[in-house]
């Protein structure tokens, strides 16, 4: 059986053919699909005969809802979804003045080790489909009714350690018989993996690279980061040069403020030293505490930032969403392993 929700439209097409049907039908398939069919029944312009051939030969992903939380504070709604093989990921739907954004995941769990992110602490299972991607989209809209303008590659995983699949989704989601989401209203964020950055900037692609900076120093980040191990912080940010010169696009770094670690001003000086000649946007991030971390927030946000600001680099500071659910990386997943007899993997 094949996942037919991971197909281009012009695999479909192709498929379709193949089957001795016309290439319309291909177009159809695809627009049900970027709908959010759960079936091949419910693809009602399909004859019966052509929906029992596709249904024999493929099938179409559909995650439940294992959980569901709604802020009180501002809507921020979480999602926490049950794929197939019972393996749940996390989504986030926020609303801002300029509409919807959902944060989606890449992955079940994640490799990467961060010391403060929730999502790694059990590692990672496996990668996800280009399907799943879709569907967290696809459901968070059909589930509350809202119109998604932004997309952002930020929740559970690495996108850059499922680089090949990422774009296949990028491309399914841009394309205009589906959602039709533009480049420029998507976002995708990595801790720093070199060969990734050079690789999507090769795609050229006008979506926004973040960068998971969160130190400006090698000590601190390879004591925080383990990545930083392999692919330096000199070595990243000649590889984010790179990106700007070959895209254009300017690079947000995030900065997650951590409690006497990387919020010092010599961190603010040495950050903007290494920015300056780079188009680039700080975002500090006050720290999301997470149980099981020995990293508390800082008391710094303000004057870190100040201190950025006096070097001329522009920086924002990220408003908090959801401070009454558990809306930030991993938390949900966590707890819901937790209720099940502990986290496995
Ligand atoms: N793997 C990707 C995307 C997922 S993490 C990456 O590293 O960028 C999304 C963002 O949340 C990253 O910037 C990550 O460093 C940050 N983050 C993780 N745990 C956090 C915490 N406890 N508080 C604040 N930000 C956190």
């Amino acid at each position: 059986m094949t996942d037919i929700k991971s197909m281009t439209q012009g695999e479909i097409t192709a498929a379709l053919r193949e089957m001795g049907e016309s290439a319309f039908r291909g177009k159809q398939i695809f627009s049900w699909l970027h709908k959010g069919a759960r079936s091949f029944d419910e693809m009602s312009d399909l004859s019966k005969d052509l929906r029992a051939r596709l249904a024999a030969e493929y099938y179409i992903t559909s995650p439940e809802i294992a959980c569901k939380q709604v802020s009180k504070l501002d809507g921020t709604t979480k999602y926490l979804w049950r794929l197939s093989d019972g393996n749940c990921i996390e989504t986030v739907l926020m609303s801002y003045h300029h509409g919807n954004t959902v944060c989606i995941s890449s992955q079940v769990g994640c490799r990467m080790g961060c010391k403060f992110c929730a999502s790694t602490i059990a590692g990672k299972v496996r990668d996800l489909r280009a399907s799943e991607m879709l569907d967290q989209v696809l459901f968070t809209r059909l589930d509350s009714g809202r119109e998604i303008s932004n997309i952002v590659l930020m929740g559970i995983g690495e996108p850059l350690d499922n680089r090949e699949t990422v774009l296949r989704f990028l491309q399914l989601v841009n394309h205009p018989d589906g959602l039709n989401i533009g480049m420029r209203h998507i976002s995708l964020s990595t801790c720093g993996i070199v060969p990734g950055i050079d690789a999507l900037a090769q795609e050229d692609l006008q979506l926004t690279l973040s960068v998971s900076l969160h130190a400006p120093d090698s000590e601190t980040r390879s004591r925080i980061m383990p990545v930083n191990r392999s692919y330096d912080v000199e070595e990243l940010f000649a590889a984010c040069h790179r990106y700007f010169q070959k895209t254009g696009r300017r690079i947000s770094f995030e900065y997650a403020m951590i409690d006497g670690v990387n919020d010092n001003d010599w961190q603010a000086d040495l950050l903007a030293k290494k920015i300056r000649g780079m188009p680039g946007h700080v975002n500090l991030i006050p720290l999301n505490d997470v149980t099981e971390s020995e990293f508390k927030p800082s008391r710094r946000v303000a004057a870190f930032q100040k201190r950025l600001e006096s070097h001329g680099i522009t920086a924002t500071v990220r408003r908090s969403l959801g401070g009454d659910i558990d809306a930030s990386c991993g938390q949900l997943r966590r707890k819901e392993s937790e209720k099940q007899g502990g986290v496995t993997a």
